[in-house]
């Protein structure tokens, strides 16, 4: 008999720190020794936990922080963590709280360049270290190029702020067949800061790659890397997922089985009906959870004793049914939906969907379990 009964009980997602040990370890294997490493804990760890995996990472000699807003800064600060932390995206109703819990913003516009430097001059701040963001076509988030002459300007006016580092942002770093638009960001970000440089009388560090670049264009590495979701197990590609290991592991149980007949239907709007006789099971955990509802309706698929069971119907709120049809299970038993044997990037790819958002989108309403596998 095949009995695997869940060890938790729940829904849970466990969080392997040595799987993210093994991830920074291969990511600084590809770097030179002097290459400083940022870490981008953005999204409460790409939806694992910020604070353990910083604390892990803080360990093993991180040189940075990356968050998207300052309220995850301010979070990684209260469990503790003391390393440089970067704000990728900070707003300015939260300047205040920035300069208090030391985190370091960056400037990406004038207004903001303008705000900050106000806000920095009004708390007495001398030489508070700041990052300046450029746009080389990405076009999201930054200032042009020809921005430059009007930051050195309002440099020349305070000294509550110093650049401590100039950075960019790759649009397709993991897409082969832009390696041309690839390069032209990159010689971009070269003449630009190149040119500040010269200006400035001293030397920012420069970072523009992100998990994919560093992989794909490891001579464009500069003096610091941002890698996100390589720390997490996942690379953008087959080959780097061979190499990388997931470091979330999501289970889940089988709260109830079902015996289905010809024509009857399982869930909301009858969106699944049976052929034959088919065995259903109904999990604890919804699109509230994260699993949206394009898996439904046989788009995604988990495990079961190892074995492939196709998500049926809609997926519910706080639910989802799973067709174990000619698979030996019963209530109370393990389920994989995503983890090394059911690999993020491929659920998600089923729903047209990527890695990033399958893990970003999982709930703080599931349990956070840290563990160390080997
Ligand atoms: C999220 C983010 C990263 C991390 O990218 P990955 O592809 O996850 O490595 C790096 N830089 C910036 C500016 C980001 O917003």
């Amino acid at each position: 008999m095949n009995s695997n009964p869940s060890s938790y009980g729940e829904t849970v997602l466990e969080i392997d720190l040595n799987a993210l040990a093994h991830n920074y370890r291969f990511i600084t294997s590809k770097l030179k020794p002097e290459t400083k490493v940022m870490a981008v804990v953005k999204a409460f760890g790409y939806g694992s936990d910020a604070c353990e995996v910083a604390k892990e990472l803080e360990q093993l000699g991180v040189d940075y922080f990356a968050v998207a807003y300052v309220k995850e800064g301010v979070a990684l600060r209260n469990a503790g963590v003391r390393t440089p932390i970067l704000v990728l995206h900070p707003q300015t109703v939260n300047f205040e709280v920035l300069i208090d819990r030391c985190l370091e913003p960056t400037l990406y516009s004038a207004r903001i360049m303008k705000e900050f430097v106000r806000a920095a001059e009004s708390k007495g701040q001398e030489n508070y270290p700041v990052h300046i963001k450029f746009n080389t076509g990405l076009n999201r988030l930054g200032f042009w190029g020809n921005d430059s002459d009007w930051i050195m300007d309002r440099l020349s006016e305070t000294t509550s702020i110093k650049i401590k580092s100039l950075f960019s942002h790759l649009a397709a770093s993991e897409d082969a067949s832009e390696k041309s638009f690839t390069l032209d960001q990159i010689e971009q970000f070269k003449e630009i800061s190149e040119k500040i440089i010269a200006q400035l009388g001293y030397r920012p560090f420069l970072h523009q790659s992100n998990t994919s670049a560093i992989i794909n264009y490891p001579e464009a590495n500069f003096d610091m890397v941002r890698t996100g979701i390589g720390l997490y197990g996942y690379g953008n590609s087959k080959e780097a997922d061979e190499q990388l290991s997931p470091v979330v592991t999501l289970k889940s149980i089988i709260s109830q089985i079902h015996k289905i007949e010809p024509g009857e239907s399982v869930g909301y709007n009858r969106a699944f009906k049976a052929s034959g006789y088919e065995v259903t099971a109904t999990l604890p955990l919804g699109h509230a959870d994260g699993i949206s509802r394009s898996y439904g309706n046989q788009v995604g698929h988990v495990l079961v004793h190892g074995k492939k069971a196709p998500i049926i119907g809609n997926v519910c709120m706080d639910m989802l049914m799973i067709n174990v049809t000619g698979i030996e299970c019963k209530e109370g038993d393990e389920v994989i939906i995503i983890g090394a044997s059911n690999p993020a990037s491929d659920l998600a790819e089923s729903a047209n969907s990527i890695s990033y958002e399958l893990l970003t989108a999982l709930s703080q309403r599931i349990k956070r379990v840290v563990c160390r596998k080997q």
